[in-house]
């Protein structure tokens, strides 16, 4: 089966959550998801819930776990570029069916992660792997090497009714 390369991105809520409801989908077809998660790094409910899912989802966080703000420091650059490594392998092997790049585009967005380093991936995975990259700020040039393009558009979000971050909800 051919893969495309699909973009969840836009500051409404869904991204991540779209992003594993596919990787569930397609465990159930018996189907393969590598998921490398960049900036983050934490026990969120989705990498619980998805260690019972371990025969068809592997999960790799390369981040610290906080917000980069402003100019990254070299340790977030580090692991950056350990995970683009990482993927490139996970792609080149064809192990997997689905490749997820979790805030990929944040990544690029702060300087983590160049433009080209991601459309290197895109252009040079093998055609039967199915490549999604999400995050708020999606850069044009991966808009335009997309075969889908999804934006989360916040019409309402409680998070400006100070509601944070609920944990089974949104971690
Ligand atoms: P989900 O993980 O629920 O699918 P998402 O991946 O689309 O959501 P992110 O952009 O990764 O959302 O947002 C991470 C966090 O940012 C959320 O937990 C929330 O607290 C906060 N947030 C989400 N949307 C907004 C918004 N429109 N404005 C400000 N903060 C937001
Ligand atoms: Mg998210």
């Amino acid at each position: 089966m051919r893969g495309y390369v699909q973009v969840y991105t836009g500051n409404g809520k869904g991204k991540t959550t779209a992003a594993i409801g596919l990787a569930v989908r397609a465990a159930g077809a018996g189907m393969k998801t590598y998921i490398g998660q960049f900036i983050k790094m934490g026990d969120y409910s989705e990498i619980k819930a998805l260690s019972r899912y371990a025969d068809w989802i592997t999960v790799e966080q390369f981040g610290k776990g906080r917000f980069v703000e402003g100019k990254p420091i070299p340790e977030d650059i580090d692991l950056a570029r350990i995970g683009l490594q990482k993927v490139r392998k996970v792609l080149a092997s064809r192990a997997y069916q689905i490749v997820i790049l979790e805030e990929a585009n944040v990544a690029v967005k702060f300087g983590l992660l160049a433009v080209g380093d991601l459309e290197e991936l895109i252009t040079s995975k093998p055609t039967e792997v199915e490549l999604v990259i999400t995050g708020r700020f999606a850069h044009h040039r991966i808009i335009a090497l997309a075969d889908l393009v999804t934006e989360m558009k916040a019409i309402k979000h409680y998070y400006h009714k100070g509601v944070e971050s609920r944990v089974g909800i949104e971690s």
